[in-house]
């Protein structure tokens, strides 16, 4: 897709710190991050918004999806339970999808927060 910043990224024809590549996805540091640990988790080839996915899209958003806890895992943001049963670490998924849900960029992407709190104050 001419003029999308992420087709782009995903043509390494600008740069980004990418931390996930296979066939189907890129993963990437979120250039503004809103976290100690902020990617952006994308299908390589363009698909503008949630809303622009059908039944073709499933197994891709599924594969998105997984990635996620499995990035949160390698960046030290996955959920473990201590011995009694209480919860730590974590991370945050988001999908913005159109103006309304705070889309900017007109790639689907999945954003992954993690990391210590505080975070950025809308996150
Ligand atoms: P959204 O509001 O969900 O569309 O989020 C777009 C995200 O893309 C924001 O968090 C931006 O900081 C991020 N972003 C925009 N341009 C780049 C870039 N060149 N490299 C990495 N992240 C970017
Ligand atoms: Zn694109």
């Amino acid at each position: 897709m001419d003029n999308c910043i992420f087709c782009k990224i995903a043509a390494k024809q600008i740069p980004s710190t990418i931390v996930y590549e296979d066939d189907d996805l890129l993963a990437f540091k979120d250039i503004n991050p809103a976290a100690p640990v902020h990617l952006l988790l994308i299908p390589k080839r363009h698909v503008a918004t949630l809303s622009d996915c059908d039944d073709s899209h499933v197994d891709l958003l599924g594969k998105l999806l997984r990635l996620a806890p499995r990035l949160a895992a390698e960046f030290g943001c996955a959920v473990s339970m201590d011995a009694d049963g209480v919860p730590s670490g974590g991370f945050k998924t988001l999908i913005n999808s159109g103006p309304d849900g705070g889309q900017e960029v007109y790639h689907l992407h999945l954003h992954m927060y993690g990391g210590p709190r505080p975070w950025r104050n809308q996150h």
